[in-house]
């Protein structure tokens, strides 16, 4: 007999959110499963070679309006303010405008979300406040509207500023990191980005906004910490989990406590019914001998190169270090399956939800089987979403 009363599959945020309350609030022996060698996930991170803190699976800035949610993770870290700030960076196509912001090798910046003042450095300061009056004229102030809406105006003046930004913000960089246009995907994914009637530049505009301030990695370790909860690093779960007839078995026993499961759905199934599709990562990390490489935290490459954007930690983390920095540019490919490669984005549309639906519908078929977070319900979570579906699942589960 086991003696666990809870078993989860993934020590992200899904599964270490949903531990500790099995184990603290429902008093539950909880066992953990994690294939990885660490905990916390995708916004795992730790120190490179050269001792600066980087985020191994891309830059994570945490935001959030939830206040349970960021209430719930301040028991196990301290935060560090920060408010993340992105420019684009990209060539000039238009030489009469002399944009207020410097400009170096025949390139240009402006503030992503596209906002009041982006239109100045795209067009100039005059044209660029009487397109702004013009946008306002159409719109309230402060409000933001997504790049798909903006390009149904039919004025023809807005409907040419719709086309700018669409040109300069998100036809080539959406071309990159999805390989298909904004009307092709989820219009949910670049509604996340939307113009802004302000001069707002903050890329998030959340009540509540930080960095961990030790890291992602420690908040992590502390919230797994608890006498009821047993981590297994580096174990695959599904040679330990056997669903069959509407039975769980762990380790060839019959598991009547809850699965919490944060893995792939179509991996769960040994993919009978075809792969889910996702897109994957490659990281280029590159550890640079100077103080800082760029201005901003996150730089967007929103026209040009083959890579989507470059993070720079430090401006993340807050981290001193002379002398060093470490950035890392992302680069966006179908996911194949491949051993090491991970699946980081479910590329959402209706064929593959429907696909999604027929896992989800097996799934169903054990009560105790609970799929939970970005792989296992296969949609486009942020991280607190996530934690505010665990302490939701686990609200029902207590
Ligand atoms: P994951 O973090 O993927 O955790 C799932 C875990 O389950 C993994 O550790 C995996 O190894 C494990 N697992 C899977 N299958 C098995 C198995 N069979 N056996 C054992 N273990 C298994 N969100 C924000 O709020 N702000 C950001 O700035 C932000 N930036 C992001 C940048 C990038 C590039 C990406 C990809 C995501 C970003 N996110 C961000 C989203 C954030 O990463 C997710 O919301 C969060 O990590 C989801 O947590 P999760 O637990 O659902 O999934
Ligand atoms: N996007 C874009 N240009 C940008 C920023 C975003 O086209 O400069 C689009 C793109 O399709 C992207 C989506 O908006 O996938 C969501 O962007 P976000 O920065 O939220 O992506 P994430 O950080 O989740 O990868």
């Amino acid at each position: 007999m086991t003696n666990y009363d809870a078993l989860i599959v993934g020590a992200g945020y899904a599964g270490a959110v949903a531990a500790r309350r099995l184990a603290e609030d429902g008093n539950k022996k909880v066992l953990v499963l994690e294939r990885r060698d660490h905990v916390g996930g995708n916004a795992y991170d730790c120190l490179d070679a050269s001792g600066i803190l980087i985020h191994q699976y891309g830059p994570h800035i945490f935001h959030t309006n939830d206040r349970r949610v960021f209430d719930y993770l301040s028991r196990f870290t301290k935060w560090r303010r920060y408010q993340h700030r992105v420019i684009a960076n990209l060539p000039r196509d238009n030489p009469q405008v002399v944009p207020p912001r410097k400009t170096t090798d025949g390139r240009f910046f402006f503030p992503v979300p596209f906002n009041l003042d982006s239109l100045k450095n795209a067009f100039g300061q005059k044209e660029g406040e009487r397109l702004g009056q013009k946008l306002l004229d159409a719109y309230p102030a402060q409000s933001q509207v997504t790049i798909l809406e903006l390009r149904q105006n039919p004025d023809p003046e807005i409907t040419a500023i719709a086309d700018y930004v669409y040109e300069h913000v998100f036809v080539h960089y959406t071309m990159k990191q999805w390989g298909q246009t904004p009307e092709e995907i989820d219009p949910a994914t670049t509604a996340r980005v939307p113009v802004r009637l302000s001069r707002d530049d903050r890329y998030f505009q959340d009540a509540y906004q930080g960095m961990p301030l030790e890291g992602y990695t420690p908040m992590f370790e502390r919230m797994l910490d608890h006498p009821n909860i047993t981590v297994e690093l580096n174990t695959d779960a599904l040679k330990r989990l056997e669903l069959a007839d509407g039975e769980l078995r762990l380790d060839g026993e019959a598991f009547g406590g809850p699965v919490v499961y944060t893995g792939q759905a179509d991996e769960l199934f040994g993919f009978r019914f075809g792969p889910l599709p996702y897109r994957t990562l490659d990281f280029g990390f590159e550890t640079l001998p100077q103080d800082y490489f760029q201005t901003h935290g996150t730089v967007n490459y929103t026209v040009d190169g083959d890579f989507t954007r470059i993070t720079e930690f430090k401006h993340l983390t807050g981290q001193v270090k002379p002398g060093a920095t470490t950035i890392m540019r992302e680069y966006s490919r179908a996911y194949t399956g491949k051993d090491g490669e991970i699946p980081y984005y479910a590329v959402i549309n209706p064929d593959n939800n429907a696909l999604y639906a027929k896992y989800k519908a097996l799934a169903d078929r054990y009560p105790s089987l609970r799929f939970l977070g970005r792989l296992a319900e296969y949609k486009y979570y942020n991280m607190d979403a996530i934690v505010a579906k665990a302490l939701a699942l686990t609200d029902t589960l207590l």
